[in-house]
């Protein structure tokens, strides 16, 4: 009988639990499900399997020097499993525990329900911060240190060779996935996943802080690790203990020599901790990923979807050389940096008055690094359908001066703005009309003005408002210190509190 090792988001063999903990257990099949019907899904598109791979070219050799490569099988996993338990008869079957999105935990019950039929384990280990079946997030913080610190599993010294044959996948379509493969920022397996980090630590994210917010300076400060999290080549928690370790040797320099990394790994730790503080909440409350969290913004952006908008948005075509900017370049690129995001999620939902739902599947698609705990957490977050979080409405022309100040990021992006000076850029209509470049499609201030009234009003003049928003900090509010929040103990005390009071991770 054989162990099987399911591989889904944990695309290594260091520091991955299932592997080694199979491994002290008799003879193993390493195994990864391609799953065409997860794959159908609009959120997946080339870019992620061009990512994938990559990352299971280099699992497969890893797995190989231990002796037994990775077994690639197509097809619904309920059947892979139970043709490779009448082949071989599976004693146990470890994985890590998932949570990603719906359709994933539908397939989970049924791989559970079929277990349970033959009488087979599973082992599901954790391998982030997030808590299967949180009762409470008191003390969530304090957890999430304490398995970040766990020591890594080292991957087992040898596999026995069990006779089992791969399926060919073609993860390709044509040739213009190819070319865009070329321009993606990461593209897959754990060499490059190591590689970013440990740039990062030691060169590249000395001004992280300072440099995160700018689209120009962002590709070089910032981690770029997000994809390589999400595929797990790399795992969350040699990242944090990379980190730390870090800054353990940055404490040893004298003070002068510091520079600005304290305050850099500082960020960048917080950030990981956000990164499971944001999945954990898709985890506790799985509708999330259709439904707005705060049920009084349900009739908000009732009104009839507006497709031109959509596809204005979609294709970099608002007329907003910024807005286009990010937009084109994520669709080359498959990766964008925090505040551009938010700031294309705000225009859509404020600015564009659309609903966040068809936006968040279609950056989905765009995203290489999508994770839906952070992804739909964040659409609403920047939606302002929480209700706990304040609302914060981008202005497109400030971002753009702010931030790309001599126009070069939007120079690159959108060619037909090339010929414009720096005075000129940020808002050529302005100018003159561009024949090549749309006019904006609405007016900045007028819909700013119009999305702000409506959401103020709303929580100021809905008496559900506060009420509900108190129990959404309650299940799912952040305790940085591990200990019980003020802000829930003034809940608890039933003292009032104002929305704009409440602070949260941005
Ligand atoms: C609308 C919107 C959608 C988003 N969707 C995703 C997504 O699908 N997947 C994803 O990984 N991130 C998402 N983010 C968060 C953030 O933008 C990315 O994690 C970050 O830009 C990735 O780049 P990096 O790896 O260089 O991050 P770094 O700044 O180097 O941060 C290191 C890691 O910390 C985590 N992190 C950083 N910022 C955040 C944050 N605000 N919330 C939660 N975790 C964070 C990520 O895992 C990231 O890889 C989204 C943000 C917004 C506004």
């Amino acid at each position: 009988m054989i162990n099987v090792v399911w591989f889904k988001r944990d695309l290594r063999v260091h520091d991955n639990e299932a592997l080694t903990s199979a491994a002290k257990d008799g003879p193993v099949l390493p195994l990864y499900i391609y799953e065409p019907s997860l794959w159908e899904q609009e959120e997946m598109s080339f870019t992620k399997r061009a990512f994938l791979r990559v990352s299971l070219e280099e699992l497969n050799l890893a797995l190989k020097e231990l002796g037994q490569g990775l077994i690639i099988k197509k097809g619904n996993a309920v059947d892979i499993l139970d043709n490779l338990n009448k082949r071989h008869g599976i004693r146990g079957l470890y994985s890590h525990q998932e949570t990603w999105n719906g359709w994933t935990y539908k397939r989970d019950l049924e791989v559970r329900r079929w277990l349970k039929s033959k009488g087979i384990r599973w082992h599901e280990s954790r391998q982030n911060g997030v808590i299967r079946s949180l009762k409470d997030r008191n003390g969530w913080a304090k957890n999430w240190q304490s398995q970040m610190t766990v020591p890594l599993f080292k991957a087992p010294q040898t596999l026995d060779k069990v006779g089992e044959k791969t399926d060919k996948i073609d993860l390709f379509n044509n040739k213009l996935e190819h070319n865009l493969e070329t321009q993606m920022l990461a593209k897959g397996g754990r060499k490059e996943g190591l590689s970013f980090l440990h740039n990062f630590l030691n060169i590249r994210g000395e001004n992280y802080t300072k440099q995160m917010s700018s689209p120009l300076t962002a590709v070089d400060s910032c981690s770029l690790l997000s994809s390589h999290l999400a595929y797990g080549t790399v795992s969350i928690r040699e990242t944090f203990q990379a980190a730390q370790s870090r800054k353990r040797e940055i404490q040893s320099f004298e003070k002068l020599d510091r520079g600005n990394w304290p305050s850099a790994l500082n960020s960048f730790l917080g950030r990981l901790r956000w990164h499971c503080h944001f999945i954990q909440k898709l985890e506790d409350e799985p509708r999330i990923e259709f439904e707005n969290m705060h049920p009084v913004y349900d009739n908000l952006r009732s009104e009839k979807f507006n497709e031109d908008y959509f596809l204005a948005w979609k294709t970099g075509n608002t007329g907003y050389p910024m807005i286009d900017a990010c937009m084109r370049s994520l669709i080359h690129t498959g990766w964008l940096n925090f505040r551009m995001r938010a700031m294309l999620v705000s225009f859509s939902s404020y600015h564009l008055w659309l609903h966040w739902r068809l936006p968040a599947t279609y950056l989905a698609s765009l995203f290489v690094d999508f994770e839906p705990g952070i992804h739909f957490s964040q659409m609403q977050m920047q939606s302002g359908t929480t209700g706990i979080n304040s609302i914060r409405i981008y202005n497109p022309v400030k971002q753009s001066r702010d931030h790309d100040p001599d126009g070069i990021f939007i120079k690159k992006w959108v060619p037909e703005l090339a010929h414009l000076a720096p005075s000129e850029i940020h808002e050529p209509w302005l100018r003159c009309r561009i024949k090549s470049y749309p006019v904006p499609i609405i007016q900045e201030k007028v819909a700013r003005k119009k999305a702000a009234d409506l959401l103020y009003g709303l929580r100021k003049n809905n008496t559900q408002h506060n009420k509900i928003s108190k129990e959404i900090v309650n299940k799912h509010g952040s305790r940085k210190s591990g200990l019980r929040s003020r802000t829930v103990d003034k809940i608890k005390n039933h003292q009032s509190i104002k929305p704009t009071q409440l602070t949260f991770p941005v």
